[in-house]
């Protein structure tokens, strides 16, 4: 339902969770966000409102603060770069709980996905990754994506690659944005009759469902044109055709209010 995606020199957390706040208007059951953390990807999901999932951060890292303006300004620096990616879902496909909360992911815990919309073939694709040996721990319809990116990441180079390909094999309407721990600066994103936009800040990109996600820190945005993807660093956005080709997208300014 709503999906944040963050690369920047800001705290990726507070970030993420700031912009689900944004997109809460739209409705949801669940919400969960993942970000890099060194050598792995950590993860938190909870079911029900953003408080219960700032309660669950609280509790599995420790260290979680409330959002202070500082934080949302970038004065508090974690990393060098800091990367995540949050999702509330709206249940389509799987009841409503914490394990079909999104961020899914792969069995290495190395690929992260938020999805929103409906991926229509993930029966067939379950059943060909499942034979493959994908483990799946969730009863969505979503999963699939973290497990078939996965599976390409491990035949290419490139995580945009590996999105790319999956692409390809995605039937339905759908958005997501993949993160991955071979490829920890960037972002890879993907849409298809669902919407996804770009923000671009100075040193730092955001991706969102709506603009609200992101608008208290850029008012630049890029357009991703049904169909396309996008793959997404602090200082760069690149646009491509399914087939792999580059696309040129300008950055328009907006002139709303927050
Ligand atoms: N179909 C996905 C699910 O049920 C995503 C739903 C959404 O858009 O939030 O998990």
């Amino acid at each position: 339902c709503g999906i944040v995606g963050y690369v920047g020199k800001k705290d990726a957390q507070p970030v993420l969770l700031d912009g689900l706040r944004k997109l809460e208007y739209r409705g949801y059951d669940s919400a969960g966000v993942s970000v890099v953390d060194g050598d792995r990807i950590a993860s938190v999901r909870a079911v029900g409102n953003l408080d219960n999932l700032e309660a669950a951060l609280v509790q599995a890292t420790g260290a979680w603060a409330a959002i202070t303006p500082e934080m949302l300004a970038g004065t508090v620096t974690a990393a060098p770069i800091t990367i995540g990616i949050g999702h509330t879902r709206w249940a389509t496909h799987g009841r409503v709980n914490e394990q079909n909360a999104h961020p899914h992911y792969d069995n290495r815990n190395r690929i992260h996905v938020v999805v929103n919309g409906i991926v229509e073939n993930y029966m067939a694709l379950k059943q060909r990754l499942i034979a493959g040996g994908a483990h799946f721990t969730s009863e969505t319809d979503a999963e699939v994506i973290a497990h078939l990116v996965s599976s390409h990441r491990d035949q290419c180079d490139t995580l945009a690659e590996a999105v790319r390909r999956s692409f390809l094999e995605l039937e339905g309407h759908y958005a997501f944005v993949a993160m991955g721990l071979d490829d920890p600066d960037t972002l890879v994103a993907a849409r298809k009759e669902c919407p996804l936009i770009i923000g671009r800040g100075d040193g730092e990109t955001f991706l969102a469902s709506a603009i609200p996600a992101f608008l208290k820190h850029t008012r630049d945005v890029q357009v991703i044109e049904d169909g396309e993807l996008v793959v997404v660093t602090a200082d760069e956005v690149a646009f491509m055709s399914p087939g792999g080709a580059p696309i040129d997208r300008e950055v328009t300014t907006i002139d709303w209010d927050e």
